[in-house]
């Protein structure tokens, strides 16, 4: 996948920006925006790891807690080579955006570690983990800060990190950490929660604009754990996906994928010991190849796509997936898909957003499309905390419910401006956010009562 990505120092400046445009409509106190503007605490560790080989290696690595306004911060952690403090904080800040959309008990916060985890071994990962965990273990707590898996961590990185903190508190603590394996206190529902948040999405689109599922053409962006829950939902309501990619490139068919074999193909290049899976949806299931142009594949119609060209393609809806600064100025005035669904965190840039607005696409801000993870999340922390455990059924009527209602408020608050979705999305959260601020005190406050 191409890196679109500004200077590091931008990506925090650019969230601000979506920051700027609500409170220009919102009217809340100047005091609560001011305070926004600001991480509570960023904290860089280091962490010596013993490599299979017995070399030292030490890896960079930051968490941060944007907001605790509204709740204990909550977000995911991230391994990945391109990570950096300045992305890491416009992710927390994002989630303290996403947890008030959607109107958890929760402010943000955001952990990364600068790592390519493909090129560790699992007992390495493991290790990565438990010296991640241990360097943070001060100032995470299921009262303080909890975090959860994000880019290229997944439920048996969260387990081992809830066990090497409990070890560290002499208790269980499973309220530490969310996206946990079932055994390990984890909810039923959390795995595909991001998907199915954005599902959601869909289905109040697909009733707004009277869609007709086998006739609506979709391309995603990513082939990870939301992309691949997602594309399976979809294709099971008889959605077309016509295109899909990972970060080897994509796959295109006009007809539509045959998703289900994809998954399978996917998946089944998750050998056992290793974990993250080795194969790509650009592997071709007749001779394995990637990017190839073999007989038997293009006579399926199946054609190899990169992953800037399906960003571009003539569809109904979008799907970006990955990672953040996929659509920017440089290509948004080539996206021709009317609807942008936003699953990854922070794909499009202020400067393509104006673009995207002035062709009249309509974009679902990744705050409000991609919080059904957070959603569950809260779920997870909340069932460990009562010592009760939800069935499925319930977890998924609940995630609807939230996730219905933060859509219908987001459209009824772009309405009520006259606004797009992602401003409206930022007015409802500010102005949930400046309420909470503003009860702990501000200059207008006290004015008011002096
Ligand atoms: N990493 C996910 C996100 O960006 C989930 C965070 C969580 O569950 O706390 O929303």
């Amino acid at each position: 996948m191409t890196d679109h990505r500004v200077a590091p120092a931008n990506l925090f400046e650019q969230a601000l920006q979506r920051l700027d445009s609500a409170a220009a409509v919102a009217d809340v106190d100047p005091e609560a925006v001011q305070r926004l503007r600001h991480p509570k605490q960023v904290l860089q560790v280091s962490i010596p790891v013993r490599m299979d080989n017995g070399t030292l290696r030490v890896f960079q690595g930051f968490r941060v807690q944007h907001d605790d306004t509204r709740g204990p911060t909550k977000g995911g952690i991230r391994f990945h080579p391109n990570v950096t403090q300045a992305e890491v904080q416009a992710l927390a800040f994002w989630m303290t955006f996403k947890c008030a959309v959607v109107g958890i008990p929760f402010g943000g916060g955001k952990g990364g570690v600068i790592v390519d985890p493909k090129a560790l071994s699992k007992l390495e990962i493991e290790r990565l983990s438990r010296g991640y965990i241990q360097r943070i273990a001060h100032s995470v707590g299921p009262d303080t800060d909890v975090p959860a898996p994000d880019v290229y961590t997944n439920a048996m990185v969260m387990g081992w990190m809830m066990d090497e903190f409990s070890r560290m508190q002499r208790q269980r603590v499973p309220g530490v950490i969310t996206g946990k394996p079932l055994p390990l206190g984890g909810s039923l529902g959390r795995g595909d929660a991001t998907a199915r948040g954005a599902y959601v999405c869909v289905k109040h689109l697909e009733r707004g604009r009277s869609w007709n599922p086998s006739q609506t053409r979709v391309a995603i962006q990513g082939f990870g754990n939301a992309g691949r829950h997602l594309a399976r939902l979809l294709a099971a309501d008889g959605y077309r996906i016509v295109a899909i990619s990972d970060s080897k490139g994509g796959v295109y068919r006009s007809d539509g994928l045959d998703i289900t074999t994809l998954i399978r193909q996917k998946e089944a290049s998750l050998a056992l010991g290793t974990v993250y899976p080795a194969g790509s949806v650009c592997d071709c299931p007749h001779c394995g190849a990637v990017d190839c142009h073999c007989k038997e594949r293009s006579h399926g119609g199946v054609t190899p796509i990169s992953n800037e060209a399906l960003l571009e393609l003539d569809v109904d809806v979008l799907i970006p997936a990955a990672l953040e600064n996929q659509i920017t100025a440089q290509n948004a005035r080539r996206i021709r898909a009317p609807v942008v669904l936003e699953v990854a965190n922070g794909p499009t840039t202020p400067e393509a957003d104006a673009c995207l607005i002035a062709a009249g696409t309509t974009v679902v801000p990744d705050i409000l499309a991609n919080a059904g993870g957070v959603t569950v999340s809260y779920f997870e922390w909340a069932q460990n905390r009562c010592g009760i455990t939800w069935s499925e059924n319930e977890v998924h009527q609940r995630l609807e419910a939230i996730m219905g209602t933060a859509f219908d408020r987001v459209h009824a608050t772009a309405d009520r401006h006259q606004t797009d979705m992602r401003t409206a999305a930022y007015i409802l959260a500010l102005e949930r956010l400046a309420a909470g601020i503003t009860c702990c005190g501000t200059e207008r406050d006290f004015a008011r009562h002096a």
